[in-house]
């Protein structure tokens, strides 16, 4: 075991941030090569893609690399370095979060940015995939210094934003304040006309769509509840009973915590970055969001245990929804593991290595691609109405995301169990002795980027590859 520890270059030269991640030495945790491999497995499944269009369809079409100078409260000035990839704008333009935190790296971008692809092809979107980030601190900056920090991103990205070039979104430590911010600040740039679908997750009354709060959260559980439905797991077709932990106490944590809840199922724990609490009995959401609310932390609230995030992972439970962030299940943690299905509310959750083994145990990843488009799909739904200068009720907005969510399930369950198939008996053919039925196992998340990957690549050859 290896101890990683993350820098970043600043004003004041090199700081070194807390954040220390355990991993496994031999293990590869940068995210674009994650990312990459997910990718081969998935293109491995695609015999008839042209090789050229595979070399396309994994670089990214731009990747802007921004640094600059903001004065701070005390009156001094750090530089901070800020992100954003535009990775592939076939199917319309680029979406994407952005991101504040100390791990911010090119890297991590690239791979987000890729998963933004195919998760909107997926979700049958019209977008590409972008994804943004600042490494900095938040929890360590004032409002005031977000507020400058967000300014002088946006303005120093210039036009390579805009509503129908690229459009942000919140991801970690950003939120709807941080969205009003970037709104202003393009609508500064850009007066007299609707800029208002520029950027998503705004406040509802800056143009914010109901139901963009809760929605990530919220196709978490569409997407949980159909593909139960589907009957993959025995004895558990429902999340009326079910027991279930959450790590991350975010907006996707806290929502699917509340939501899953509310349809029956039992929150036996949940965390946030200092830590976890345990309850056999079923945490009440409503008294953990407000302890967090008062107290920073979901640590310490009354009646419950205090465990580690390592803990939370290996609980025995029927669902796990890693909702922070990436390399969370590994090849050094994921024998332990012991749930029945695990739902990525978080991007990029679980290793190659692991995914691996979690398929040869027969335990189901419904993959961060899939488990958490409910953002987007929102997104999108706020882009349409800002364009169109709408409102739509959130019964509206929350039956168009149920009925998005699950037709992708059903989609990429189809591929899966097609390909399942059609991988077992070519095995079959081959040598029926020397395959294991483990080897050839196509997991979830490789059926459905095979079916994005499709859907991009059909599209880029329908428009015609340029000039
Ligand atoms: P957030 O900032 O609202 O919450 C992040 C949560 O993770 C916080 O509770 C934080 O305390 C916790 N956390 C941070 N480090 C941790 C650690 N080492 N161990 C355990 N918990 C830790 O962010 P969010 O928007 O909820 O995003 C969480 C994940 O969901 C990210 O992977 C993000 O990319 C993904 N996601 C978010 C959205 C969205 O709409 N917000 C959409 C799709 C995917």
């Amino acid at each position: 075991m290896a101890t990683q520890r993350v820098s970043a270059s600043t004003a004041e030269g090199t700081a070194e941030f807390k954040h220390e991640v355990s991993v496994s030495s031999e293990e590869e945790l940068n995210s674009y090569l994650i990312a990459r491999e997910q990718f081969d497995r998935a293109t491995a499944l695609l015999p008839d893609l042209k090789r050229g269009l595979i070399d396309f369809l994994q670089t990214p079409d731009k990747t802007i690399c921004v640094s600059f100078p903001v004065e701070m409260d005390d009156g001094s000035v750090r530089n901070f370095t800020g992100f954003r990839v535009l990775h592939n704008r076939a199917r319309g333009p680029g979406k994407g979060g952005v991101r504040y935190h100390p791990d911010v790296s090119e890297d991590e971008v690239r791979a987000l940015a890729g998963w933004m692809t195919w998760k909107c092809a997926l979700l049958d979107i019209p977008f590409g995939g972008a994804k943004g980030g600042v490494v900095c601190d938040p929890k360590q900056l004032s409002q005031n210094e977000l507020r400058r920090i967000t300014r002088r991103f946006i303005a120093d990205l210039g036009d390579n934003i805009g509503p129908q070039i690229d459009i942000p979104a919140p991801d970690v430590y950003t939120n709807s304040q941080t969205m009003s911010w970037i709104y202003d600040t393009y609508q500064a740039m850009h007066p007299g006309a609707n800029n208002l679908p520029v950027v998503t997750g705004k406040p509802i009354d800056i143009g914010g769509s109901y139901g963009r709060d809760e929605a990530t959260g919220r196709g978490c559980l569409f997407a949980a509840e159909r593909f139960l439905e589907r009957a993959v797991i025995t004895d558990l077709n429902s999340l009326c009973g079910a027991s279930v932990a959450v790590q991350g106490f975010g907006n996707a944590g806290s929502v699917a915590a509340k939501l899953f809840a509310e349809v029956g199922a039992r929150i036996i724990a949940v965390s946030d970055s200092q830590g976890g609490i345990f309850l056999g009995k079923g945490l009440d959401i409503a008294a953990v969001s407000a302890f967090k609310e008062e107290h920073g932390t979901v640590v310490g609230l009354p009646g419950s245990k205090t465990i580690t995030n390592s803990d939370l992972l290996e609980l025995k439970c029927d669902v796990l929804i890693p909702a922070a962030l990436e390399n969370q299940i590994r090849r050094d943690n994921v024998d332990q593991i012991q749930a029945r299905l695990i739902v990525e509310a978080a991007n990029g959750p679980t290793t190659p290595a692991a995914d691996r083994i979690l398929t040869a145990r027969g335990i189901p990843v419904l993959p961060d691609i899939l488990a958490n488009a409910g953002g987007v799909t929102v997104s999108y739904f706020e882009w349409v109405q800002n364009i169109e200068y709408q409102r739509w009720e959130l019964e509206e907005v929350n039956a168009k995301l149920r009925r998005r969510m699950r037709s992708a399930v059903d989609s990429v369950v189809n591929h899966w169990q097609h390909f399942q198939q059609t991988v077992t008996s070519d095995s079959a053919v081959e040598d029926d002795e020397t395959v294991s039925s483990n080897e050839t196992s196509i997991d979830l998340r490789t059926a459905a980027l095979a079916l994005a990957i499709e859907r991009v690549s059909r599209v880029t050859l329908e428009r015609g590859i340029w000039p």
